[in-house]
């Protein structure tokens, strides 16, 4: 079995026996990849404190073309987000994204830019940046890496200009104009749209300081779509608190 070696950020882990664990890796050019961790179950291991959510990692790994799991031999910290994450403010917010990033991305396709992604959130948590926002400009950036995003310019029926007004048609798919809404839920204001198209052009930490804390029914409306499109129920969503 050859070996090789990747960086990746650990986005799951779970116990397989007395011994092993089985962990998720977003990897920055294999996408989402499982591999075992052999005796990383066990107290004393040779993984120490590398095995944790969220721990940027440089792995060394046995692959075989006949099995779909990696066999990690060996795991380095190249840095570690543990003492961010973990607090309160945080916690519930990079579950979130550490479950849509484990059940959503397809496995063994390149991810490059969720890794990217991934990188820029927790190093902006790193400078400060609240968990809360961190986590909507991830659900919007996730949308659109995945193609799922809506033009927030056009009408997706008529494919005018949106103006003054805005629904999400109830598939989630795209945006009506006055004209061609009817009984759509969710009504977007062109301030809504802005903070979309704001997000869209900046950073992390930019957009953070250009908008004020994000709506929180923007973020109930993401949650909303990425789960009718992707047909998946979250569980740790449930967790966040709604203040
Ligand atoms: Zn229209």
């Amino acid at each position: 079995m050859p070996l090789a070696a990747t960086r990746a950020f650990l986005v799951s882990r779970q116990t397989i026996n007395e011994n092993d664990r089985l962990v998720t890796l977003l990897t920055e050019n294999n996408g989402l990849q499982k591999a075992v961790a052999p005796g990383a179950a066990r107290g004393k291991n040779r993984f120490g404190s590398a095995l944790e959510l969220f721990t940027h990692l440089n792995i060394f790994y046995y692959w075989h073309q006949e099995r779909e799991l990696w066999t990690i031999s060996r795991a380095e910290i190249l840095e570690s987000f543990y003492e961010e994450i973990s607090r309160p403010e945080s916690i519930f917010e990079f579950f979130t994204i550490a479950e849509i990033i484990s059940r959503a991305t397809a496995e063994n396709i390149c991810a490059t830019k969720t890794y990217r992604l991934t990188s820029a959130l927790l190093n902006t948590l790193k400078q400060g940046v609240p968990a809360r926002f961190l986590l909507i400009y991830f659900l919007i950036w996730f949308l659109k890496i995945e193609g799922l995003f809506f033009d927030i310019q056009k009408c997706s029926s008529c494919l005018q200009k949106l103006q003054e007004f805005a629904a999400l048609k109830t598939d989630y798919s795209g945006l009506l104009c006055a004209k061609c809404y009817s009984t759509e839920k969710w009504i977007l204001s062109p301030a809504d749209l802005n903070f979309f198209s704001r997000i869209l052009k900046s950073s992390p930490l930019q957009s953070f300081y250009e908008l004020s804390s994000p709506p929180a029914r923007l973020t109930e409306l993401l949650f909303e779509k990425l789960e009718f499109q992707l047909e998946l129920k979250l569980q740790s969503r449930y967790c966040l608190s709604s203040s």
